[in-house]
């Protein structure tokens, strides 16, 4: 019997939950999906398209034009994402996209689009995946379930730090009201909003370096692991 495991992780917008997945799913050897830039590379498509997202049929016919896959890229070391052969992996981290995804990602369409191609991509297990409804609606039956969350400034800051390079112009301000909307959006959609699965362990890395709540999340992940291996 395979002992490989199922790891979603999901919690509130620039926590870390991508670095921590990707450095999980390396370390295991596991496939590494990220879900945000599945939503993030439709409403990319919608921007471009002038798509009503208001319009359920403009919406769904959209959808039907759109196809997306992770392909892996040796030199970045990550699976970046293609939509429709086009590589948007860095197009979609604009504050532009990040403006409107929350407003995409809560239409159910788009939701039944979206979840129906990650739950194919954890078939075969030995995948982490992250998110917002990863441990609730696309994995409920995950073995290790983590929800991540960081103190608002902390969080900011990161964001910032990571975004300023690409757009020196952009302001704190901007990032945390981006922040703050995309928080009350997700958490408070009427599909699939952000919560933690009642199984989820809590990791809470306000005051943890990356190396410390790496650990701390491998050590759970390689117990659930052991376990499985010894029944
Ligand atoms: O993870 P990331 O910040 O890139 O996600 C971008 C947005 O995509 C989130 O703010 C959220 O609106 C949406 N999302 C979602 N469900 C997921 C992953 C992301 O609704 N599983």
């Amino acid at each position: 019997m395979s002992s490989k495991i199922v790891i979603t992780i999901d919690g509130w917008s620039s926590c870390g939950k991508s670095t921590l997945a990707r450095q999980l799913a390396a370390v295991l050897g596991y496939i590494y999906v990220d879900s945000g830039a599945m939503y993030r590379a439709i409403t990319l498509y919608f921007l471009r398209n002038n798509i009503d997202f208001k319009k359920k049929q403009e919406v769904i016919n959209a959808l039907e034009n759109i196809s997306l896959e992770f392909i892996f890229n040796p030199a970045s070391n990550k699976s970046e994402i293609y939509l429709n052969g086009e590589n948007v992996e860095y197009l979609i981290r604009d504050l532009i996209i990040a403006e409107k995804v929350s407003e995409v990602a809560a239409i159910k369409e788009v939701r039944e689009f979206a979840v129906r191609q990650q739950k194919k991509l954890g078939k075969g297990k030995g995948i982490v995946m992250d998110g917002r409804d990863i441990g609730t609606v696309v994995f409920p039956a995950a073995e290790l379930k983590i929800f991540m969350t960081a103190d608002n400034a902390i969080r900011v800051q990161r964001r910032f730090k990571e975004l300023y390079p690409k757009n020196p112009n952009i302001s704190i301000e901007e990032v945390k009201n981006n922040l703050e909307m995309r928080d009350y959006i997700d958490s408070n959609r009427e599909i699939s909003p952000l919560r933690k699965a009642d199984d989820a362990v809590i990791l809470d890395n306000s005051n943890l370096t990356e190396s410390e709540q790496f650990e701390k999340a491998l050590g759970w992940a390689k117990e659930i692991i052991q376990k499985k291996e010894r029944s």
